[in-house]
């Protein structure tokens, strides 16, 4: 049997982004309900801090916090994020599996490019995976990671579910995280309840965020953290009317129902 669907799938170049730009979000969802995912494109192995391992280990413990049902981190190169066909069918691959309602993709501006190039790579595999010509066939050798998905539990199963290869699907709705730039969004998310949360899965990657300076502990570093991330979230809160939110893009228009619904007050 293929797993269930993902509600919402977050998609990002590296372990900690989604923590970073979404993680309040992802666990407000699950807490709504949804069932959440998320997929990094890389695995970290060019860090300067700690190992591939590490991360990985780091990854469940930050999911767990979010309340994450399924987490995988594609073979991709770090720091090499290139938008190919190869690694558009890679994660249109992941799509089809998954079947998002929703994708969170990174703003597809930024510093860094696996960031920018992680989003156009995730559109044109949102694109891709809704072909129905396309054929895509299961590959469980192709994701590789850590994890607590069923998806990942019994490949041969997953195989033999879809011996055809994987159904097209292409997801409703695709939005973009946009806390790594500078950006008025188009909508934000209140995660007043969910920033402490948020912090603790950011501070779960120990080996990227613990201060490893001689003569240091690990608090200053979580301070400087804490205070950061808040103000960021104070910001995005401050521009909805309420304490923290974190920021989001959609490139469709509005569609409103009822004008006395609308929230955010104007004046
Ligand atoms: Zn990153």
């Amino acid at each position: 049997m293929p797993t269930s669907p993902l509600d919402i799938l977050a998609i990002a170049a590296h372990r900690d982004d989604v923590e970073q730009t979404c993680g309040g979000t992802m666990l407000k969802m699950a807490q709504r309900g949804h069932r959440t995912g998320i997929l990094d494109l890389t695995q970290g192995e060019m860090g300067t801090r700690g190992t591939a391992e590490d991360r990985a280990r780091e990854a469940a413990e930050a999911a767990k916090i979010l309340c994450v049902s399924w987490r995988h981190a594609l073979d991709i190169p770090d720091g090499r994020v290139e938008n190919t066909w190869e690694n558009r069918l890679k994660v249109a691959r992941v799509i089809r599996e998954q079947r998002p309602r929703v994708v969170i993709l990174p703003y597809w501006k930024g510093r860094h490019p696996d960031h920018y190039t992680a989003s156009a790579l995730g559109y044109e595999a949102c694109f891709l995976a809704g072909l129905a010509k396309l054929a895509v066939s299961p590959q469980p050798s192709a994701v590789q990671g850590h994890g607590f998905s069923r998806a990942e539990s019994n490949p041969k199963d997953r195989g033999a579910s879809a011996p055809e290869g994987l159904p097209p699907h292409r997801p409703f709705k695709i939005i973009y995280a946009t806390l790594y730039y500078d950006i008025r969004p188009t909508f934000v998310v209140d995660i007043t309840e969910q920033l402490e949360a948020r912090f603790q899965s950011v501070i779960a990657y120990k080996s990227q965020f613990s201060d490893q300076q001689a003569g240091k502990d690990i608090f200053p570093a979580h301070a400087e953290i804490r205070s950061r991330t808040e103000a960021m979230a104070r910001y995005y809160g401050m521009l909805a009317g309420v304490t923290y939110a974190e920021p989001f893009l959609q490139k469709e228009i509005g569609l409103v129902e009822d004008l006395t619904l609308i929230p955010v007050k104007s004046i």
